[in-house]
């Protein structure tokens, strides 16, 4: 074990239950628990998906261009959601979802172990929820192509969210899915020794949880001199509801 990273190598002492039926399993590992994404945010993408091919007028081209954009949205998204969230001006903010979101991924640094503990991909439960919603909403007045965008975030994003928990089982000499184990070896997903460096002090660098364009996105915050008030207008700005209401407006006031 790296002596300046917490916690990794020893085992959670026993896992939690998982709240809430999983509806879209992402894997397990023996002895851990399941992984993937509850009831609730689960009927509402399919929901938002089954409107989306009623509506039809859409050809393949656009749905997978869609498909592509919405994995590139999700790697940026999930990037500045954690550059921002690992930020110690957040501890004291008073927003208090912001400031428990904050608290929560800070004490991830020191007792990474826990992440073992709980269906991980619960973790993006609101997100998967109020984008659908958002989604439902607003849905006489979007593209089908918008929806596929929103469904396509949350799959991304549970994706990303179980990678994390594969890559933390993976640290800990736990098996894993073949599918997460390919997608290492091929650099489709973030490999445990990729992810283990953010959890090497000083925690500045590889925010992402999908491969992506992290590498991108570093220098470029670190060439804004790592400008908390930047990474904080592009949360509020360029969230996931944030963008559907821009799409919306673009759409809707020409
Ligand atoms: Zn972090
Ligand atoms: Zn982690």
């Amino acid at each position: 074990m790296d002596a300046s990273s917490k916690g990794e190598g020893e085992v959670p002492k026993k896992a939690r239950k998982n709240a809430g039926l999983i509806l879209l399993p992402l894997g397990s590992s023996p002895r851990l628990p399941a992984q993937g994404l509850h009831a609730f945010p689960t009927i509402l993408n399919i929901l938002v998906l089954l409107w989306a091919i009623c509506e039809g007028s859409t050809t393949w081209f656009g749905i997978v261009t869609v498909f592509l954009m919405s994995y590139v949205y999700t790697d940026y998204w999930m990037w500045l959601l954690h550059c921002y969230l690992d930020r110690v001006e957040n501890l004291s903010s008073k927003v208090p979802p912001l400031l428990k979101a904050a608290t929560s991924f800070q004490k991830h640094h020191d007792f990474p172990k826990t992440v073992l503990e709980d269906n991980h991909v619960g973790s993006i439960y609101e997100m998967g929820v109020l984008g659908a919603m958002f989604c439902i909403v607003s849905a006489p007045w979007t593209s089908p192509l918008v929806k596929v965008f929103c469904v396509s975030v949350t799959l991304f994003g549970s994706l990303a969210a179980a990678n994390h928990f594969f890559c933390h089982a993976a640290t800990h000499k736990h098996q894993i899915p073949l599918f997460y184990t390919v997608c290492h070896r091929y650099g489709l997903l973030p490999p445990p020794r990729h992810h283990k460096i953010h959890h090497t002090a000083p925690f500045e660098k590889f925010w992402n949880f999908l491969s992506g364009f992290y590498f991108i996105y570093e220098p470029i915050y670190r060439a804004t001199g790592e400008s908390y008030y930047l990474l904080h207008t592009l949360f509020y700005a360029t969230n996931p509801l944030a963008v559907q209401l821009w799409v919306l407006m673009a759409v809707n006031c020409r």
